[in-house]
């Protein structure tokens, strides 16, 4: 069986499991901060949490913060969890991204950010945010922030220039299915080093150092990860994940969509393990984002014989996170897939506002192409 996603560790990081890494974790914020041109990174122990503590860090509270309605359920969960109320904005279906029109019409006097997620690694178009800002801004007259979610677009590029240079502040995240993986953990990178320094101070005062026992069943995790994923076991790892409970840990418990949660350990630093981790991943990040694109593009030429499915587009500067079809019948597609021994996958099978937990009126017709989306998509291994 192919698995869907798969993260690129092999001894190099294993090696590591074994080994102590104090003070690695200031170096990787500094060497990550280098390699995607920021003038500072600051680590936590998920992307939620670091997304979470730039909002508390600049007690931005009781405000809006404008977001796409197709993205990871955790983006709304942070907004919410900091204080502040998520208002949701459809998406396009070429690129799964914003539509900036409908972001324009969203903003209102208490709008303090616009998150603007790189969905499946789609560079969104920055001038047109940055414009549409400037004209809330004086309208309103007050600072909205640009939030640059950069999950699914580790240096992507716009015009030859990284995206996550473009904001006040880019998000990042590094579990195990993201491009780049330190087990788990998050960064926020800046361009405006008095910024940088105010989130830092207050991450240093509310946050804490992680546990013993963490330290150890974090690097199991990986171990654990490492084992299933090699190409010998993952048969019976995906027997496992599809016919029993044994895997939930890895798979369910930390992601629970439906409802508005952080994981218990979201006021730890990272750990310096995973940044030793997330240091050895950092070099290879080139190597990853071509083999993506080259694999991007060879979907692209022979899945374009089925005419009934829409491809993704294939775009100079995108990291291809994600290679995300649509399709009539998606059940259908996987089994058959399935036969073939590759293993595709839903990715996200949820528009935000029609979740329980957010209760947004109207949403078939205010979120269609979300709903759409939710419905239709499946990715293939990259
Ligand atoms: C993974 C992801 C996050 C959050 O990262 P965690 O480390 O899981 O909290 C946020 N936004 C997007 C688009 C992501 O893919």
């Amino acid at each position: 069986m192919i698995p869907r996603f798969k993260p690129s560790i092999d001894l190099e990081e294993l090696r590591c499991l074994f080994l102590r890494h104090k003070g690695k974790v200031k170096i990787f914020e500094k060497k990550f901060a280098e390699k995607f041109q920021a003038k500072a990174a600051i680590s936590f122990p998920y992307g939620r949490s670091a997304q979470w503590a730039f909002l508390k860090a600049l007690d931005i509270k009781d405000k809006e913060i404008i977001m796409p309605s197709y993205t990871c359920s955790v983006v709304a969960h942070s907004i919410t969890l900091s204080g502040n109320k998520p208002i949701f904005v459809d998406i396009n279906l070429n690129d799964f991204n914003m539509n900036l029109e409908e972001l324009e019409k969203a903003i209102s006097i208490k709008t303090k950010g616009i998150i603007a997620t790189h969905t499946f690694g789609y560079p969104q178009d920055i001038n047109k945010i940055k414009e549409i800002i400037k004209r809330a801004e004086e309208r309103y007259r007050t600072k909205i922030y640009l939030i640059n979610d950069c999950c699914h677009a580790f240096g992507a590029e716009i015009d030859g220039e990284i995206i996550g240079k473009t904001g006040d502040v880019s998000i990042y995240a590094f579990n195990v299915s993201k491009i780049i993986t330190s087990i788990f953990g998050g960064m926020l990178t800046f361009q405006d080093e008095s910024l940088a320094r105010k989130v830092k101070q207050w991450r240093d005062s509310n946050y804490k150092k992680p546990n013993f026992f963490k330290k150890i069943s974090r690097r199991l995790y990986l171990l654990g990860i490492f084992i299933a994923f090699n190409s010998k076991f993952y048969s019976i790892t995906w027997w496992l994940q599809r016919k029993t409970i044994f895997l939930n840990y890895f798979t369910k418990s930390f992601h629970l969509d439906e409802k508005i949660h952080f994981p218990p350990d979201y006021l730890d630093f990272m750990l310096d393990v995973e940044a030793a981790i997330g240091l050895i991943q950092l070099k290879k990040y080139d190597y990853i984002v071509q083999k993506r694109r080259e694999k991007a593009l060879q979907y692209s030429k022979v899945l374009a014989k089925n005419s009934e499915w829409i491809l993704p587009p294939i775009r100079d500067g995108a990291t291809y996170s994600h290679f995300t079809v649509r399709v009539k019948n998606r059940k259908k597609v996987i089994d058959s897939y399935q036969k073939k021994g590759i293993e595709l996958g839903e990715l996200i099978q949820y528009s935000i506002p029609s979740l329980k937990c957010y209760e947004v009126d109207n949403v078939k017709v205010k979120f269609k192409n979300s709903e759409e989306a939710s419905k239709t998509t499946i990715n293939f291994p990259l």
